[in-house]
């Protein structure tokens, strides 16, 4: 049977662009379709603007100890309307190169909703119907709002980047990466943070010593933590104010209350269940390790699988996919010892086991190395934030199972260790490499 397209996907991400140009670059006739803007939560909504708030953010502390290194820098001015537009403008341009790889690619690119509503068959918002060999579910995640009364006065992820004003007070509700990140940005920016989370530890994926540091360091910069805060609602109150209720932990007074607390696949009225594609409970897509479903002309890649949400993953995870599938190379996607960071102040990195799992798993076999130290700048500026590198090691051999940091650049630097965590090299590897002088890095190779 001839269908219009060799391939349909839902959603121009990370991982749908990628699929689509490696799909086409094999010979197949492509289709995508996005209901928001070409680029996804990661170029769009997240990652990107995000990282450059968090470069905007630095200036608020490099200003502060600017003097510390000979200059005055009297009469530094923070704009937030500005930076807001800066941003905006660069995921424009972003959005444009998107859209370019999919013109160059000749990928037929609709700019409306698509549901399935068949094995090969999707239906565009306009009514029109496509049919496709191969359908590729790429729609990503949405934010998680906790059902609460007054939850429709908070906002999320999506709208940070366009706010009117920066509020006085605000309250971020999260644990997790999104909460840390903004908590950070948005208290350089002068607003005053309070961050509340609904257990005892923050970002539970990450090595418990170096997320200790990072909520020493938070609470030490004067941003508020407040742990086993139940969110009971939020009320508007006359003046325009917020008010947040956390029943017998009190309540807070706000102008913005920010909602951190994850994300779901965005799988809702997609037309799968009808279309007989199983999801799990939290509504994601369920697929094999080549990204297709139970059935054999869906697939789907990225977060609406709920397995690792990260854009890099997603990427993988498109590629494999049209390879695999117009390739005639089939190929599956290697999850172990994925380098993850968060873009706190400062941030946190990390690759491989935390201390906990590794004891878990290696029990006495086990053995840390640290590296606790006051980077050079730090010293010079009168900063006391001191960095925390850990590396954790196990067997005989001391092969290093993970590898775990906060410090300026953590992220930067833990990208090129990584390689050596996922090459399965020992400590003696790292000793056997000689310091780079002076540097934060170099503490890699200096651990005891
Ligand atoms: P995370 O998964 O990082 O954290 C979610 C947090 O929300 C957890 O701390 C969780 O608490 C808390 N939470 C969940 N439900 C509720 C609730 N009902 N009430 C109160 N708290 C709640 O999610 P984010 O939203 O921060 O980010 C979403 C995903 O996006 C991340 O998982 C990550 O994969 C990705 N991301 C990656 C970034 C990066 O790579 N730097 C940056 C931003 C996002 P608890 O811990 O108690 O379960």
């Amino acid at each position: 049977m001839t269908h219009d397209f060799d391939l349909f996907i839902i959603g121009a991400g990370s991982g749908g662009v990628r699929a689509s140009r490696v799909a086409a670059q094999h010979g197949a006739r492509v289709a995508v379709a996005e209901e928001h803007r070409v680029g996804g939560t990661c170029v769009i909504r997240g990652c990107v603007p995000k990282k450059m708030l968090v470069y905007g953010a630095h200036f608020a502390e490099d200003l502060h100890e600017a003097a510390s290194f000979g200059w005055d820098i009297q009469g530094a001015q923070f704009d937030w309307t500005r930076l807001r537009d800066l941003v905006n403008n660069d995921v424009t341009r972003l959005e444009g190169l998107y859209t370019n790889t999919l013109d160059s690619n000749k990928v037929k690119h609709f700019h409306e909703r698509a549901t399935v509503i068949g094995p090969n068959t999707v239906r565009l918002a306009s009514g029109q119907e496509i049919t496709a060999g191969t359908i590729l579910i790429a729609v990503g995640a949405w934010p998680a709002v906790p059902a609460i009364p007054g939850a429709e006065l908070g906002i999320t992820s999506n709208e940070i980047f366009h706010l009117d004003a920066l509020p006085k007070r605000a309250v971020i509700a999260g644990a997790g990466y999104i909460a840390n990140e903004f908590a950070g940005v948005l208290h350089a920016f002068g607003v005053d943070v309070t961050l509340v989370t609904r257990g005892e530890r923050m970002l539970r994926s990450y090595d418990t010593e170096i997320v200790d540091r990072l909520v020493g360091m938070t609470t030490a910069k004067g941003i508020d933590v407040r742990f086993n805060f139940p969110l009971k609602s939020i009320t508007k109150q006359d003046d325009g104010s917020l008010l947040v209720d956390g029943g017998d932990k009190g309540k807070i007074e706000t102008d913005l209350v920010l909602f951190a607390t994850g994300r779901v696949p965005k799988t809702d009225g997609l037309g799968l269940e009808a279309a007989g594609v199983t999801l799990d409970k939290d509504g994601a897509v369920v697929v094999d390790e080549y990204n297709r479903t139970n059935v054999p002309s869906i697939y789907a890649v990225g977060d609406v699988t709920n397995r690792v949400q990260l854009t890099p993953v997603a990427i993988r995870e498109g590629h494999a996919f049209a390879d695999t599938v117009f390739g005639h190379n089939p190929r599956t996607v290697d999850y172990g010892a994925i380098p993850t960071a968060v873009f706190s102040s400062p941030p946190i990195a990390g690759v491989g086991m935390t201390e906990e799992e590794a004891r878990t798993e290696h029990g006495d076999a086990v053995k840390i190395y640290r590296s606790d130290f006051r980077p050079m700048k730090n010293v010079v500026s009168g900063r006391m934030e001191r960095g925390l590198y850990k590396m954790i090691t196990a067997g005989a051999d001391e092969k290093v199972v993970g590898l775990h940091m906060i410090g300026p650049d953590s992220a930067e630097i833990l990208q090129a260790a990584a390689i050596a965590v996922k090459a399965g090299l020992t400590k003696a590897a790292f000793d056997d490499t000689m310091a780079l002088h002076p540097s934060m890095a170099e503490e890699l190779v200096l651990m005891r």
